[in-house]
């Protein structure tokens, strides 16, 4: 074998699909110095075993486009490179025996139509036709989508190989990498027992060892092995070919067919972590012991929905691993710990599926620094540095195997490993019958059940069994007050003598005011796409305080310190964990605070969008008068072992002005009354400032120009050719959620972002962008419409406008 060279732009580590797509891509760019180290043979980790189901549905929209670029990509790799794939375009066949689920796939469906991917609604009959062998018992319809396909993972794997080859790459097997080399926070190369090679870039692709290589380097990569599961059929006489392939997602079965054939596979409720002794050091292309006992109980419900199954004997029982995150969700780009460390694993049982879209990417990403569309779902960044912990992942990957097939009910909790966060608070908020929910770890109290009432969710579509005592609590906020525990709010400190000019580069508002004043801000990459959406405190002339949301403090505070100049006379840290927060809002919020504080709380004195040091209870608290959620109110920054304390007294104060503990189902109905966006959803770094309706906060002329600040500039100057709209249907029965599409005057013009049902205004609430191709979308174009909401696959009229729907003139807020 040639030896290896000393350097290379970008080195991969791993030599499965994913590892090859990545080569293939950055060689497709035109980048030809790279490298690709494989520990034994390329696809001998998960991909040779793969059941190479290649669908192109996924839960969100860009997601499905990356999807369905794989299925592009693998329909015409064989003629690019020669390398037969074994690429079919054979459709799937989705089933759903039960009314959730034939909601989910309709809903699925029509969410294809936003991006033109074919998806049929059938009935069970219709459904027979493509699949004859079919039992359809329980059965009350399917989606056809006729466009997925299914692939060889070994054959494809060595047709990206062969393509990255062919123009440069070098691939190198046998050759271990027993470490990132890292200095000055960066990666730097690699080090092999064959010798170190430096290079530019690094892409950790190491599969389901790419947790360990990670931390070797200091960056987390959250992400565990289990047991995965199929057999194969022998021959079954008289078995159609070309069979779409079918998934029995309530019996968590899937059924491809092969050469005459049948593969059966399953995503089981209760799946089997794998690997926490270490995974052996020669495992390549092994398998693992098969489980008859647990496969057992999965084979029957196969055996239900095609009777042929109990006829034919089993050619193969086959048990491989690997690897799954704690979201169910891939894991992509660049680590927040470590620069030019890029990541591309932990692919959930979807990596084949994925691979072609997901190399795209990252390829991209690579040579120009920045995502080429927003990957939040799938972006390392959206985890928290404790998500490497194991034991936390093992007890979640038991859970999360069969996520991939269990329904995905709006407001689904995971229900493992669970606990891992908890406020200050959490047990006084238990002790008064919160339901929690989970976001980044933190158990948050979602909604409260009265006495009486369990506090558990009952999942469906409609409206679910905690909507009636939700809708009390958004009544208590708007009507009286509400107290939010908002404790896991990312908190941020700025400090230094460069904090103000560090903070106003990256701030699209303006920092430089008066200590005590409260910055709503969005924070803004080259594009003038939307990065981060949260508040700026000025504490004093040198500090400031950045509060963000749970779900995007990693990627918040990695921006943050990326964007301080190395001679900058500026640090920030994470000071999450010292202070509880308590969002105490409503018409009567006054009242309850002036009852225990000596402080001047009155509008006058302490006018909105400023912050102080207060005397509260026993306390010295910072109290900020902000909301999201369109009431007069305060945030309350508590030193955390004050918190108790503060929260028992305001209880107490509260209890006459009819204060109520409030959840964040509340808090979402009553930001979507009031239009507030939430990123992640109705902002994304695809998204402007300006198409957000978010101009008002951008300070064009501040001293320091701000980062983006020449692309708005433009895109000002163009005009705005898709804005953000909020919308309200006018049929109170369904609810949104999000990804429905909108329609104008019979055309399709975008899709929802979010969705809730809204309290005060009595109706359906989403949020969503619209587009036009020519012309500008100006408040005439908005208005002139006529508008309906798919849900489902049924078009639903409904209102929709550039303003919020609650208290356009911010008067509550002021009061
Ligand atoms: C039974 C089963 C069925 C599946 N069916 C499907 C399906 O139908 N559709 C679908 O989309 N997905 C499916 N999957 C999932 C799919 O196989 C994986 O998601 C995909 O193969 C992951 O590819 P990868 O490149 O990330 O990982 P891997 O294929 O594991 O590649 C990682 C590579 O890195 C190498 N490596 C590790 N450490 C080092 C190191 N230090 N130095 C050098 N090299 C290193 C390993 O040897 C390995 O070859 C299935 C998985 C299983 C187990």
């Amino acid at each position: 074998m040639a030896s290896l060279p000393d350097r290379a732009q970008v080195v991969i580590v791993g030599g499965g699909i994913v590892g090859c797509s990545i080569a293939y891509h950055l060689t497709l760019r035109g980048w030809k110095d790279v490298v690709l180290l494989e520990r034994k043979q390329l696809t001998s980790g998960t991909t040779w075993h793969a059941a190479g189901l290649v669908g192109q549905l996924r839960a969100t929209h860009n997601l499905t486009r990356l999807a369905q670029y794989t299925t592009e990509l693998y329909a015409t790799l064989e003629k690019e490179t020669g390398q037969a794939t074994g690429f079919r375009q054979i459709g799937s066949l989705a089933l759903a025996a039960s009314e959730g689920r034939f909601e989910e796939l309709k809903r699925g469906a029509s969410m294809a139509r936003c991006f033109g991917l074919e998806a049929n609604v059938l009935t069970a009959e219709q459904a027979k036709e493509l699949w004859p062998l079919m039992n359809t018992e329980g059965l009350l319809g399917a989606v056809h989508l006729p466009r997925d396909g299914q692939t060889n993972p070994i054959d494809t794997t060595q047709a990206l190989a062969k393509g990255a080859r062919s123009r440069g790459a070098r691939i190198y097997e046998n050759v271990k990498v027993s470490e990132i080399l890292v200095t000055g926070g960066r990666a730097t190369g690699v080090r092999t027992p064959k010798g170190d090679i430096h290079a530019e870039y690094v892409v950790n692709c190491a599969g389901m060892w790419a947790h360990e290589l990670g931390a070797r380097a200091g960056a987390a990569i959250p992400l565990h092995a289990a047991e995965h599961f199929y057999v194969v059929t022998d021959a079954i006489p008289g078995l159609p070919r070309h069979l779409p392939v079918l998934r029995d997602a309530d019996a968590c079965t899937y059924i491809k067919e092969d050469a005459g054939k049948l593969l059966v596979g399953w995503f089981e409720p209760k799946a089997k972590p794998w690997g926490m002794d270490g995974i052996p050091e020669s495992f390549a292309f092994d398998t693992l012991p098969d489980d008859l006992d647990h496969i057992e109980p999965l084979l029957a419900a196969a055996i239900h929905r095609v009777p042929a199954l109990s006829g034919a004997g089993i050619q193969l029982f086959f048990n491989g691993p690997e690897s799954f995150t704690p979201d169910n969700r891939y894991l992509l780009g660049e680590t927040p710990e470590v620069r030019r460390l890029f990541v591309a694993a932990g692919f959930n049982s979807i990596g084949i599926q994925s691979a072609g879209g997901a190399g795209k990417v990252l390829a991209d990403w690579i040579i120009d620094g920045h995502p080429p569309m927003d990957l939040s779902d799938v972006d390392i960044r959206r985890l928290m540095p404790f998500q490497r912990n194991r034991r936390y992942l093992k007890d979640r990957t038991v859970e999360v195997l069969g996520l991939l097939y269990a329904m995905h009910w709006p407001f689904r909790q995971p229900e493992s490993a669970r606990g891992a966060r908890k406020s200050v608070l959490h047990d006084r908020l238990a002790a008064r019958g919160a339901c929690f929910g989970e976001t980044a770890g933190w158990e948050r109290a979602n909604w409260f059940a009265p006495q009486g009432v369990s506090p558990a969710y009952e999942y469906s579509y409609g409206r679910q069994n905690w909507f009636a005592h939700s809708a009390e609590e958004h009544k208590a906020v708007r009507e009286r007050a509400g107290l939010f525990d908002q404790s896991s709010f990312g908190k941020f400190v700025v400090e230094g003598a460069d904090a103000e000019a560090v903070l106003n580069r990256i701030c699209a508002n303006d920092v430089a005011v008066p200590t005590g004043r409260v910055v709503y801000t969005e924070w803004l990459n080259e594009r003038g796409g939307i990065e981060a959406d949260l508040t700026v405190t000025r504490e004093s002339e040198t500090r400031f305080l950045v509060v963000t949301a749970a779900a995007t403090s990693t990627r918040d505070l990695a921006w943050l310190q990326k964007n301080i100049p190395s001679d900058a006379r500026a640090t920030a840290f994470d000071a999450t964990s010292g202070y509880a927060v308590l969002g105490l809002m409503g018409p009567r919020s006054r009242e309850i605070l002036s009852r225990l504080t000596d402080a001047d709380i009155s509008n006058e004195a302490f006018p909105f969008a400023t912050s102080r040091i207060i005397d509260l209870a026993y306390a010295r608290v910072r109290a900020s008068r902000i909301t999201y959620v369109g009431e007069l109110g305060w945030e309350l920054y508590i030193p955390t072992e004050f918190a108790q304390g503060v929260f028992d007294a305001i209880m107490e104060a509260g209890e006459p002005a009819g204060l109520s503990l409030a959840g964040y189902h509340a808090m979402n109905s009553l930001r979507m009354e009031k239009g507030y966006r939430h990123w992640g959803h109705d902002i994304t770094d695809e998204d402007t400032p300006l198409e957000a309706g978010l101009g008002f906060a951008v300070a064009w002329d501040k001293k320091v120009p701000f980062i983006g600040r020449e692309a708005l500039l433009r895109q000002r100057h163009r005009g705005l050719q898709r804005r953000l709209v909020q919308v309200a249907l006018r049929d109170e029965g369904p609810l949104l959620y999000h990804n429905e599409p909108i329609w104008r005057d019979g055309e399709l013009v975008g899709r929802t972002t979010s969705g809730m049902f809204g309290h005060t205004v009595g109706r359906s609430l989403g949020t969503g962008y619209i587009a036009r191709q020519n012309g500008p979308v100006d408040a005439d174009f908005v208005r002139s419409g006529r508008y309906e909401i798919e849900v489902a696959g049924t078009r639903v009229a409904a209102d929709v406008q550039l303003r919020s729907f609650y208290d356009p003139g911010n008067l509550r807020v002021k009061a």
